[in-house]
């Protein structure tokens, strides 16, 4: 198959790519390296079935638009976005145009092609939930004007806009909202929670938990959620929104020390100030995506184990 994937250089993006080479599709990437890394499309690009575009999805010139709209791809993964908590603000522009302008250009592809379309959404489209754990039919609580607005509002507008375009055109567009995930190819500048702590732990630094640790996450390993995302593109229905991410709550403070202990090493936890917007609790209500047949099957320890890559202090 023709496939296309936006984002490409990003975590997700990267090993999506991969997954889709192995299964011997022909796979055009696009990205603009706001938060993708050139090291991911480097390592890509040795396979001959890959090709990439460096372009912002937001401001497709006709030339490029042209190629794209050409090409009459089978599928379209639409990841493209700025990620980072640290990103909320300096970012806030490219998040806000690459959901509404980047998401309609890629919807005109998949529209002129009648190519099927898989967009990833977010948990942070339920922003702080009161609703545990979040059905997909729970509305969220957002505040629209908020720090974490420009994610949040970002990915909600997609998502209208996707199933406007399934009710309007008939496009056969499917959305998955992401929870917490996980695993190989995160950069070492990324901030999320995972790759801090184990670039922290590699640099014998204290893991830097905000406030208590008390907030709750689940985690899922990259590999299981990428199986879900191919479940959803085979087997979903038009206009259909799953979550996927693990449903096993972990508090940051927690999370912190089982790294530790699963390093055998013997770093401290230092608690720093927490930022005002940081969300309390998530958890994915996952029934939808289970009666597809989906299971996670790589759990914490395991999935932390095979990206920790620690050396023990040489014992005397
Ligand atoms: N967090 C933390 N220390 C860090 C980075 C993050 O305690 O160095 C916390 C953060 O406040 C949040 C959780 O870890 O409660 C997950 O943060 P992340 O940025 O990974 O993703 P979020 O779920 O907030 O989008």
């Amino acid at each position: 198959m023709k496939i296309l994937v936006t984002g490409a250089a990003g975590f997700i993006g990267s090993n999506l790519v991969e997954h889709l080479l192995e299964k011997g599709n022909f796979v055009y990437g696009v990205d603009n390296f706001i938060t993708g890394s050139r090291k991911n499309i480097k390592r890509l690009s040795k396979n001959q079935n890959f090709e990439f575009f460096e372009n912002d999805i937001s401001n497709l010139d006709d030339q490029k638009s042209e190629l794209l709209h050409d090409q009459k791809f089978d599928q379209i993964y639409h990841l493209a976005c700025p990620t980072g908590v640290p990103n909320l603000v300096t970012l806030a522009e490219e998040m806000l145009s690459t959901c509404s302008i980047g998401t309609k250009n890629i919807l005109e592809i998949a529209k002129e092609s009648n190519s099927m379309l898989l967009f990833t959404s977010s948990s942070e489209v339920y922003g702080d939930p009161k609703e545990f754990p979040q059905n997909e039919s729970y509305g969220g609580n957002v505040d629209q004007v908020g720090v974490r607005s420009p994610y949040e509002e970002g990915k909600r507008f997609s998502e209208s806009l996707i199933t406007m375009y399934v009710r309007k055109y008939g496009i056969d567009a499917k959305i998955v909202r992401v929870f917490n995930t996980y695993g190989q190819n995160m950069s070492k500048s990324d901030m999320r929670v995972i790759p801090r702590f184990i670039h922290q732990l590699e640099q014998d630094k204290p893991l830097t938990v905000h406030g208590d640790g008390l907030q709750k996450r689940t985690f899922c390993h990259v590999d299981d959620l990428i199986n879900g995302i191919f479940l959803v593109m085979d087997k979903g229905g038009k206009g259909e929104v799953y979550n996927i991410g693990s449903n096993k709550e972990i508090t940051i403070k927690d999370l912190a020390y089982f790294i530790i202990k699963i390093s055998e090493s013997n770093i401290k936890v230092k608690h720093i100030e927490r930022p005002k917007h940081d969300h309390q609790a998530r958890l994915p209500y996952l029934s939808k995506i289970f009666q597809l047949g989906w299971s996670p099957k790589i759990n914490l320890g395991e999935g932390l184990s095979k990206i920790i890559d620690y050396e023990l202090p040489v014992k005397v």
